[in-house]
């Protein structure tokens, strides 16, 4: 069920909806538009009657949801979900950029990528401290201490870290060092996780899970709404198919897809979308022509070096030109992005 206000509902006018719909034993999520909030009601099993709001004052319409998801829909929020980090945003006018190494290997690696990161004029820095690695014995990063790494960072060059928690207790020390949660593809569907994602007063960065379709994905995003964090982004990172050529086959038409559907702002992320070094710069452009809200992209300042997905990263030359070029077509894209 979705409650449309009319356009000069008051505010004591929604609130009286919000308590009809709790003292019925579910769960309200307001969301103010541009020109009308809507409610969007969860915590029922059955249908929701219409006839309990029809009537209020201050309701346009009580509309029955059929599709599966009820809260990441441009039915319930026409605009486009704004993610903000401090003054920094996703999926508002600037392309976001939030590039860093796979993982947090040192402070002195750390610190050199995150100067690369600063000067392109990025405002997020990614890396790693727990690592969901495929091996056991490969390296999983630095814990706690890779944690402590990114805060500093964050102190130092005034970047918003973006960072995966593994697990309901890493979202816990998320909270305590970084600014977004990530949730990796392996997780997209630990419901567990989802749901304490979000009870998170931090944003929430969902990958594209490593096979999921796109119902999957949204409503793994769905999961999150729905515990009243409204705060995320998704990323579009590759998926599993039978292509050779690359780590994963990156969706390019899972952008305009999700952007049919769903408010939220959508990333790309070439680097995990191929696997390889010479492919991310061409792919991180026809991302941003697509219409991504910004990019997620590995960097390191020794790519031969790294402890985890070196293949993929970019060196800070490379990155420096990337960047260079996906905000060059941002600007054209923009207009049509936007209408
Ligand atoms: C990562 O961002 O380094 C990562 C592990 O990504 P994914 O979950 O998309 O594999
Ligand atoms: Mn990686």
């Amino acid at each position: 069920m979705l409650i449309v206000m009319k356009t000069d509902a008051t505010d004591s006018q929604v609130q009286a909806v919000l308590r009809v719909i709790e003292d019925l034993g579910f769960k309200p999520h307001p969301m103010p538009g541009a020109t009308r909030t809507a409610i969007g009601i969860t915590g029922n099993q059955g249908a929701v009657d219409p006839s309990h709001f029809e009537n209020l004052a201050g309701v346009a319409e009580a509309i029955r949801v059929s599709k599966p998801y009820k809260l990441i829909t441009l039915d319930l929020r026409p605009e486009k979900t704004i993610v903000r980090i401090g003054d920094a945003t996703i999926g508002g006018d600037d392309l976001a950029i939030i590039a860093g190494p796979c993982a947090i290997e040192s402070r002195a690696q750390a610190f050199a990528i995150a100067e690369t990161v600063r000067r392109s004029g990025a405002r997020f820095f990614r890396g790693g401290a727990y690592k969901p690695r495929t091996s056991p014995y490969a390296f999983q990063g630095l814990g706690e201490e890779g944690l402590k790494i990114l805060a500093e960072v964050r102190d130092l060059y005034g970047l918003k870290i973006v960072t995966e928690a593994l697990d309901e207790a890493g979202v816990d020390l998320v909270e305590r060092y970084g600014d977004m949660v990530q949730i990796g593809a392996r997780n997209m569907q630990n419901f567990s996780l989802l749901r304490r994602a979000g009870k998170s007063h931090l944003p929430i960065l969902l990958k594209r899970g490593l096979s999921a379709t796109l119902d999957e994905w949204l409503l793994a995003a769905e999961y999150i709404m729905s515990e009243g964090n409204y705060q995320i982004a998704l990323c579009e990172r590759g998926i599993r198919t039978f292509a050779q050529h690359t780590r994963n086959t990156m969706d390019l038409a899972a952008i305009p897809a999700v952007r049919r559907v769903s408010h939220l702002p959508v990333l790309v992320d070439p680097s995990h979308g191929t696997g390889k070094n010479y492919m991310v710069t061409p792919l991180a452009r026809a991302g941003v022509a697509v219409g991504a809200d910004g990019l997620m992209v590995e960097v390191h300042d020794q790519p031969d070096h790294a402890l985890s997905d070196g293949a993929q990263a970019l060196t800070p030359e490379q990155y420096e030109q990337l960047v260079s070029e996906v905000r060059a077509i941002h600007e054209v894209v923009v207009p049509a992005h936007v209408s």
